[in-house]
């Protein structure tokens, strides 16, 4: 078997196999080695794990996720050219190395890849959120069974709403729903000329750790439409903006026991879900239905 110091530069490889970058598949690559390979140190031991990376692209992670002792590395990869690189990779990793050619959004990552898993990846820009919500619901239904630890580059505004806390500009629905399930680190930053090409804002990596049982104990369901009501109209005080559902606000604040002078923002995960149990809770004594926003 070939060893990693005999496989071409990441750059030779991106030249060869005619790689322009394709901005329908958010394709921004990471050459540096060095970046690579502290992305894969945020996702702390592999050596246990059967790892999956989305879109390996010309596979600078790759390798990194593999140097770090990735018992086995899945990647999913959508791009062809990217799958041929793949393969020459393959040569070096033999068996630890599987190659899934296909769309990580149609690839239901719990009943191909058996657990425990942890997924590492410099996400495509225009569908990490869609993934990662995908990826919440196998948290929800699994909790850590699903998995151990996603650590994941995203935009920087991304992934500042995801680890935004109450009082945060950023702080909304994503951060509540994220935060509700995983403990959620942020790593590092990057600038855009650390990428090929360079996309026109920064990123950053954030780790999410899913948590033993969510937060408080609420159905999703019932936190969303709680939390997509109360977010809805952020500006406005929670007696205005709960207007319309399946319980009259003011009851609903009381029972919460939330002012209801205060705007969503200001009301951190716990608080949150309490209010989302006491919607249940009146919901399902009066039968009625929530209004849409
Ligand atoms: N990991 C590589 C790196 O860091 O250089 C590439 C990262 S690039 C931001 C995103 C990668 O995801 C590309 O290789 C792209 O082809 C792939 N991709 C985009 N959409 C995908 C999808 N739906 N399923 C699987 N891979 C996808």
């Amino acid at each position: 078997m070939k060893e990693f110091f005999t496989l071409p530069s990441l750059k030779r490889i991106a030249s060869a196999y005619a790689l322009p970058a394709r901005k329908s598949l958010g394709q921004h690559f990471l050459l540096d080695e060095g970046i690579t390979n502290q992305i894969a140190r945020c996702a702390g031991d592999l050596t246990l794990y059967n790892v999956i990376e989305i879109g390996p692209g010309p596979g600078g992670l790759t390798r990194s996720l593999l140097k770090a002792g990735a018992k086995k590395l899945f990647v999913v990869e959508k791009d062809a050219r990217c799958i041929a690189i793949m393969n020459q990779l393959q040569e070096v990793a033999g068996a630890r190395l599987e190659i899934i050619h296909g769309d990580a959004l149609e690839t239901d990552l719990i009943k191909t890849i058996p657990a425990p898993r942890k997924i590492v990846a410099n996400l495509p820009y225009n569908a990490g959120t869609v993934m990662l919500l995908r990826w919440l619901e196998d948290v929800y239904v699994q909790g850590t069974e699903a998995f151990a630890s996603l650590t994941l580059m995203f935009q920087k505004e991304v992934a500042e709403r995801i680890v935004a806390g109450h009082g945060n500009r950023n702080y909304g629905r994503l951060s509540v729903i994220s935060q509700w399930l995983c403990d959620c680190r942020y790593d590092f930053e990057l600038p855009p000329e650390a990428f090929t090409p360079p996309p026109k804002v920064s990123s950053a990596v954030i780790t999410l750790t899913p948590r033993g049982k969510p937060l408080v104990d609420v159905s999703k369901d019932a936190l969303e439409k709680v939390v997509a009501k109360a977010f809805g109209q952020r500006r406005k005080m929670l007696r205005q903006a709960l207007r319309g559902m399946a319980a009259p606000a003011d009851v609903l604040l009381e029972k919460a026991g939330i002012d209801g002078t205060l705007r969503a923002e200001q009301l951190d995960v716990m608080t949150l879900g309490r209010l989302a149990q006491c919607h249940a809770e009146l919901a399902a004594v009066s039968g009625k239905k929530d209004r849409t926003p």
